[in-house]
């Protein structure tokens, strides 16, 4: 295959890749890009300590308060909060200083996310010598980390 080219599955010709129809009607779908799947048991396994026992009955509770949660905030955020410890049920995350602390780091989260949208460009003329500006990284890990 020519680099810059595709072929048609109807009539085999050659076509440019960003066209999004053939010259015989085919029409190429949008290769959706597969989003990583967030697995919710992933998240339980990562948030609360299994129990040795009636792990089923266990795994079915805290389902449905991770679903709550995600109602509340989002999969994403659910999928990266870190406590950096192990809860023995989720409503551990409905008493009221660690559903503080559940508000912050979402709203720290979603301004992370927000700011990733817009970025900012130094429009600014240049003058002088060129300063080297070392810019600190900012992850949404750092955010989400207890310090
Ligand atoms: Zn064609």
């Amino acid at each position: 295959m020519p680099r810059g080219k595709k072929k048609c599955p109807s009539c085999e010709s050659l076509v440019a890749t960003g066209v999004s129809s053939c010259r015989c009607g085919h029409i190429f779908k949008k290769k959706k890009v597969a989003k990583p799947k967030i697995s919710k048991r992933d998240i339980l396994k990562r948030l609360v300590e299994e129990p040795q026992k009636n792990k089923r009955v266990f795994y079915q509770k805290e389902m449905k308060f991770l679903n709550d949660l995600v109602d509340k905030y989002s999969l994403e955020f659910m999928n990266v909060v870190n406590f950096h410890r192990q809860f023995e049920s989720l409503t551990y995350l409905r008493s009221p200083k660690l559903k503080d602390t559940l508000d912050k780091k979402f709203r720290a989260f979603n301004y992370v996310v927000d700011e990733s949208k817009y970025p900012q460009y130094n429009l600014g003329e240049k003058s002088g010598e060129d300063r080297f500006v070392k810019k600190k990284r900012i992850t949404v890990k750092d955010f989400l980390e207890d310090n």
